[in-house]
């Protein structure tokens, strides 16, 4: 979600003589997109600040220009005063919602009055005001469709810094969705702290996330849908259906749990049970048998007994994940859980959050190994980190790298076959013609055509 909100920025500023940078030195602006959802988060943005305050000095010093220096996002909204307090040299502070005020922002902060500090949550919505995407986004687009959380799960901080849940009308998304297809995406994910509790206002009625991704499917030249993040609360019998119906829909779902105890889980205030999780996934395996899962998992939630943690690797080890993210509990300020009884030592967290790690890997390597081998559609969408070296991803969200090939592949969907399984990825040959027949799959004259493992 930041990196789109980042983008939308760009888009902002692009009409007021503003173009991105490589590098923060010499730059005009420097902003600081940020994230408060744990502990470390913050910290960096401080440290961070701290290393930018002598590149803004001495842009003044040397050649007489400001830098403008601006905090955003989730930390701006929750520590807005505590910046400006902390870091005086700091021009502009602004949260998630009100991001499209930036021309007035840099208006303000150009004539150096102070610091600029916007952490509102205004009545408009901010989606009305951006302007048309300036830039492509490239073959991998992110589309936001639903913003903020009411779900108030006791450790996070979400609810209180993104602000109440809203659905972007149908018509807006669907507008945007031609765009991004327009300007070169080939996939695109559509974005949403809560994104399945989706409700946007469409002709004839309100449209849940499962109609969205069917009308989304329709526009042509779309050939791969994703969906991130998923509450379980709201994965209904029409999304899991989806997942059967939509080809474009790829069969790859984060759905985090959190912790694999009963007694955790209602602490969490994540209104469900372990077994209500294991029957959503049961059901999604029956719409799509290759559905490859990811989650989250947080370890060391206040009150977090041994018997509660192996409730966590049991759910691991009933479902099977293809990857995960895994966290130490990290009390937020303004949470219910920071202030809970039961607080866990760090040496545990330590401990739990190491078991934890060694089996979802152990789990994620599988995945990947049992793909060798197999011919796979990629969309190759960047350079990989070795000069010749090609990226792309698999349906199953695998990071797939090819050698030897030419950059007019980024951008297109070809069958690959798996040559290299690691822990965090595949290494792929283009696959030739002999190849996509023996896989009797008729990949190399229809290139978007999906496989199943
Ligand atoms: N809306 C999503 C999660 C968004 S936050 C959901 O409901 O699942 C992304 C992830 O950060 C969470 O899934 C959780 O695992 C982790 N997280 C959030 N708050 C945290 C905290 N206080 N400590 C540790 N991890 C946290
Ligand atoms: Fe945070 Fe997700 Fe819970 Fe909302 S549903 S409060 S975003 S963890």
């Amino acid at each position: 979600m930041n990196m789109y909100d980042s983008a939308r920025m760009a888009d902002l500023l692009r009409p007021l003589g503003y173009d991105l940078s490589s590098a923060p030195q010499g730059a005009d602006m420097v902003i600081l997109n940020t994230c408060h959802i744990r502990e470390k988060a913050s910290e960096k943005v401080f440290s961070e600040l701290g290393r930018l305050r002598p590149l803004k000095d001495e842009l003044q010093q040397k050649k007489g220009r400001k830098m403008i220096l601006a905090v955003a996002g989730c930390v701006a909204q929750a520590e807005g005063e505590e910046i400006v307090k902390r870091a005086p040299y700091v021009d502009m502070v602004f949260g998630p919602q009100s991001f499209h005020r930036l021309p007035e922002m840099v208006a303000k902060a150009a004539r150096g009055a102070g610091a600029v500090l916007d952490t509102d949550f205004p009545a408009e919505s901010k989606f009305d005001f951006l302007p048309e995407e300036q830039a492509s986004q490239g073959p991998s687009a992110f589309l936001a469709v639903q913003e903020g959380c009411d779900k108030f799960c006791t450790f996070c901080v979400v609810p209180y810094t993104r602000g109440a849940e809203y659905s972007r009308p149908a018509a807006d998304v669907l507008q945007e969705a031609r765009r991004l297809i327009a300007s070169g995406a080939k996939e695109i994910t559509l974005l949403g702290q809560n994104v399945n509790a989706y409700h946007g206002e469409a002709k004839g009625g309100t449209w849940s996330l499962a109609r969205l991704i069917e009308a989304v499917a329709a526009l042509p030249g779309i050939a791969r849908i994703r969906y991130t993040t998923s509450h379980p609360k709201d994965m209904t019998a029409d999304l899991i259906e989806a997942h059967r119906d939509i080809p474009q829909l790829m069969p790859y779902l984060h759905l985090p749990v959190q912790s694999g105890s009963d007694a955790v889980l209602d602490a969490m205030n994540r209104k469900h049970r372990a077994e209500d999780y294991l029957r959503i996934i049961e059901d999604l395996r029956a719409a799509r048998p290759d559905i490859a899962l990811s989650s989250d998992f947080i370890v060391g939630f206040p009150g977090e007994s041994e018997k509660d943690f192996e409730a966590t690797m049991d759910i691991v080890r009933k479902t099977l994940y293809a990857q995960a993210y895994s966290f130490k509990y990290s009390p937020r300020p303004g949470t219910p859980a920071s202030i809970q009884d039961g607080q866990v030592g760090e040496g545990v967290k330590t401990e739990r959050l190491a078991r934890l790690q060694q089996l979802l890997i152990t789990q994620q390597t599988a995945f990947n190994q049992s793909k060798l081998g197999a011919v796979l559609p990629v969309l190759f969408d960047r350079n990989g980190k070795k000069p010749g070296q090609i990226m792309g991803k698999t349906a199953y969200m695998q990071s797939l790298y090819i050698e030897g090939a030419a950059q007019e592949l980024i951008g297109k969907i070809l069958p690959v076959r798996v040559t290299g399984a690691y822990q965090n990825g595949l290494a792929g040959e283009l696959c030739t013609k002999q190849d996509a027949i023996s896989a009797s799959m008729a990949f190399c004259s229809n290139p978007t055509a999906q496989v199943s493992a």
